[in-house]
């Protein structure tokens, strides 16, 4: 079809668990290879695509194994994971033939580029994929925050959340048979309501800089691209 694409610039944030598949934790193969193939095809009708990547599969500074540790010593090896993680997504584009570059925000220089901005939107103007690793670069802070940080600063037009959920419920769909999804949503009707779609410091940031969410469902195959096309996909949070 010669439909265009809602968007020119996106930031996605993938959760460390959207490279899991059914696995207790780590990344599955096939898993990262539909979640990439699902980026490429974005790619392909001209969308410039961030992705912010979480780490929560290999570690979560906060629970498991940190228990007794430093916190900030956790989460700097929280963010270690998250660039595993990037790692392993930019070898996937790679094997899928596109280009992709990854970006820490704490410099190792040896394996990964650091996060300079204008070089960041250089590669996006080229059309390739940049990942960004390690979340801020702070501890105590999310790949969340990470995402709506690094999203206002390339001008992405929206933050794509991808989670197991297809949107915004009025409750967890889990647990109240009776919840129903939000098609669009209020930044400050979200707060009102408590609706933790993001952690606090993330969605603040977004409201501030009227800088849309929209959270689908990266379990449902061709979401990614229906949200890119605009067509009505999951829940958008708006300014
Ligand atoms: N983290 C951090 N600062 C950041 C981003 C991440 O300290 O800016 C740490 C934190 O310990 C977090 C872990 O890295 O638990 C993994 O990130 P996150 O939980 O956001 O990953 P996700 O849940 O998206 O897989």
């Amino acid at each position: 079809s010669n439909a265009k694409p809602a968007h020119k610039r996106i930031l996605l944030k993938l959760s460390g668990e959207a490279l899991m598949g059914d696995d207790q934790f780590g990344i599955n193969r096939a898993t990262i290879e539909r979640m990439v193939s699902e980026i490429g095809e974005v790619t392909k009708v001209g969308v410039q695509v961030a992705v912010v990547i979480g780490g929560g599969n290999i570690f979560r500074g906060v629970a498991g194994g940190s228990v007794g540790m430093d916190r900030a010593t956790a989460d700097y090896m929280g963010m270690l994971a998250t660039v595993m993680n990037a790692l392993a997504l930019a070898d996937a584009m790679d094997k899928q033939g596109m280009t992709a570059r990854v970006m820490s925000a704490i410099a190792i220089e040896q394996v990964v580029e650091p996060y300079v901005r204008p070089k960041a939107l250089q590669y996006l103007e080229e059309g390739k994929v940049v990942v960004f690793a390690a979340g801020t670069g702070n501890p105590f802070f999310t790949t969340d925050t990470a995402a709506a940080l690094r999203g206002a600063e390339i001008g992405a037009e929206v933050v794509l959340k991808a989670t197991k959920v297809d949107g915004v419920y009025t409750a967890d769909p889990m647990k109240d048979s009776t919840a129903t999804r939000y098609d669009k949503l209020a930044f400050d009707e979200a707060i009102s309501r408590n609706l933790g779609i993001m952690d606090a410091t993330a969605f603040a940031l977004c409201r501030d800089q009227k800088l849309p969410i929209r959270v689908f469902s990266i379990v449902k195959p061709g979401a990614l691209k229906r949200v890119v096309m605009g067509e009505d996909e999951g829940t958008l949070v708006y300014a």
